[in-house]
């Protein structure tokens, strides 16, 4: 069934129907510093439903696309690489966007768990139904990235709704475990002052964000978007400068204690 144009998230988990242990990866990365605290193996899941006009990875938006690996294969090579993981690190899944393979993420994390191996989820918060708080729940850090505060703009960054963000967000404070907020500054869409005070108001009393990380907004996606024959609407907007920046970080500052430009 498609709805609004998309899929429905239930039949896409249903595309990974090859075995019930396989993962549908874009690309996997060793060692990475930028996904979660200290070093991890940052899995990069295939498809993803938004359509943000700055995504710096379109080749991992095809729900079809990417390749299968069985989580046996994805846990070992966890253990492998365990010792760099020390006490902070471990592994982080991020897409692409995670939920829409809810159930078998939560299968690999439950493995890691029992390797003593961290978790760490990044998501847009496309959905939330029951699997999808299972997941939540075996998720050791959840770093939710928020598009944008305003429903409309949200649109017309990323085509979709943030509805469903805003309650992935409500139902990790509900579990009282960790979160990380996350938002890409785009300079003349996601900078406006008053939304970014909206952001900070909505969020200020919950318990569970420790952090809130800036990603200043780059055009490094944008050989990508040419070579799959798709449009970057985003060629005029230039990355946010110090200003900026330093203006983000200090409204945010009002409301959060963890503020950090990554
Ligand atoms: S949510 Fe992430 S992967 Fe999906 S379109 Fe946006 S930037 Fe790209």
């Amino acid at each position: 069934m498609i709805k609004d144009g998309l899929l429905v998230a239930q039949e896409v988990e249903q595309l990974n129907t090859g075995s019930s242990q396989q993962l549908r990866v874009h690309s996997i990365e060793s060692f990475g510093t930028h996904d979660g605290p200290g070093i991890r193996m940052v899995v990069f899941v295939q498809g993803c439903q938004f359509r943000c006009l700055y995504c710096a990875n379109p080749d991992t938006m095809d729900v079809k696309g990417g390749h299968f690996l069985e989580i046996e294969e994805l846990v070992s090579r966890a253990i492998k690489q365990k010792p760099y993981f020390r006490k902070k690190g471990g592994v982080t899944v991020s897409g692409g966007e995670p939920l829409l393979q809810r159930s078998i993420i939560k299968k690999l994390f439950d493995r890691l768990h029992e390797e003593n191996i961290n978790t760490v989820l990044d998501s847009n918060g496309r959905l939330i139904d029951k699997p999808a708080k299972d997941l939540l729940d075996v998720t050791d850090l959840l770093m939710l990235d928020v598009k944008h505060f305003n429903n409309e703009w949200h649109k017309k960054l990323t085509r979709v709704s943030n509805t469903s963000t805003f309650k992935v967000a409500e139902y990790r404070e509900s579990t009282g475990k960790p979160m990380w907020l996350r938002y890409v500054l785009v300079p003349g869409w996601s900078d406006q002052e008053e939304h970014l005070h909206g952001l900070g108001q909505h969020f200020k009393n919950y318990k569970t964000i420790e952090r809130v990380e800036i990603l200043p907004y780059h055009q490094l996606g944008v050989h990508k978007w040419e070579a799959l024959g798709m449009e970057y609407k985003l060629k005029d907007v230039n990355p946010p400068d110090t200003q900026i920046l330093e203006k983000t970080a200090a409204i945010f500052r009002n409301y959060f204690q963890d503020v950090r430009v990554n």
